[in-house]
């Protein structure tokens, strides 16, 4: 039997899978099965507030969710989530759910997004996964996986399979391991206002990027709108202290040096070395830089020191 074949099976037996992205390694379970979800929440002790986002194979999967998929967001996932075209890249879009009269009316769903995925939210977040082992188990399963990031809750987000190993051995069935992912990052987040693109979590699809499509607003800062990004987030057990200061020369570095991805994989790997405190030189926000400052702050649990001399 494959790995992919002993995923599947799993899954459909409504157990948890960690199955490598682009983005981060993702703790993946049927999206449709309440009883699987929790499995999710259990794993990683995530506070129960804190919604999933739900993997689809591609639009048209999406289209069957019963979810409200407006013209704009069309567009986008044309461009974001398609294979081959050149702005493809990690994008998650939260849209409204169907109301009873409009699902009765556009009759048949294939499957209803349960609560226990969005905590209650009228809303649901989607996205199309950039990763053939993730593709090809969402489409031999034929339903959508939602899948948060495959760490215990709070700690670095897990880039590398043995990543999830130290946080998750003992605690789920099955670890396919993909290597180190692509990206390192989880995905942007937006939401639409209208015709507005609202950014509820920067990543590497760049407000630049999106602005070619519409108005983009950036909705960051513990987002009203995005209940996961209010907590200490992403961190190793060292202290980490995000530096203000002088970011010429540093900054610049972040954003155009190629390991940037590596941010978690090195928290990590300070917490190895015994590391008590961790000084990060944060980024300017823009761009990629927008991305990586979320994830740092959060890290330091909002504590920022200005360094000035
Ligand atoms: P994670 O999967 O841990 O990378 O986090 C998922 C992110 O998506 C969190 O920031 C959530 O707050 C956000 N999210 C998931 N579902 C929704 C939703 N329905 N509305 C707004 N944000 C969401
Ligand atoms: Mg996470």
């Amino acid at each position: 039997m494959s790995v992919y074949d002993k995923a599947v099976k799993l899954l459909i037996d409504g157990c948890v899978v960690a199955i490598p992205t682009e983005t981060v390694y993702g703790l993946a379970a049927n999206a449709f099965n309440p009883a699987a979800i929790e499995r999710i929440f259990a794993a990683k002790g995530r506070p129960r507030d804190n919604p999933l986002i739900v993997h689809v194979a591609d639009l048209e999967m999406a289209r069957g969710l019963g979810l409200e998929i407006p013209e704009l967001a069309e567009r986008l996932a044309e461009n974001f989530w398609t294979a081959g075209s050149p702005l493809q890249g990690p994008l998650t879009m939260v849209f409204k759910r169907k109301t009873a009269r409009a699902l009765r009316a556009a009759p048949p769903q294939r499957g209803i997004i349960p609560d226990e995925v969005s905590c209650g939210l009228d809303t649901v977040a989607v996205r199309v996964p950039n990763h053939p082992a993730m593709l090809e188990i969402i489409r031999q399963c034929g339903f959508p996986l939602a899948a948060p990031s495959a760490n215990v809750s709070g700690s670095p987000s897990p880039t590398k399979a043995e990543h999830v190993y130290a946080d998750l051995s003992g605690k789920i069935p099955l670890i396919i391991d993909g290597g180190d992912c692509d990206c390192g990052l989880e995905s942007t987040v937006v939401m639409f206002d209208e015709n507005k693109i609202k950014i509820l979590r920067p990543g590497a699809v760049t407000a630049e990027m999106l602005s070619e499509f519409g108005e983009v607003e950036v909705e960051d800062g513990g987002s009203i709108h995005s209940p996961g990004t209010r907590y200490k987030h992403y961190a190793p057990r060292a202290e980490v202290i995000a530096v203000e200061g002088d970011a010429e020369g540093f900054g610049e570095f972040v954003i155009t040096n190629p390991e940037a991805k590596t941010l978690f994989a090195k928290l990590r790997e300070f917490d190895e070395l015994g590391a008590e405190q961790i000084f990060i030189q944060l980024p300017e926000p823009a761009g990629i830089g927008l991305a990586l400052y979320n994830r740092i702050i959060r890290a330091a649990e909002f504590k920022i020191v200005k360094a000035e001399v």
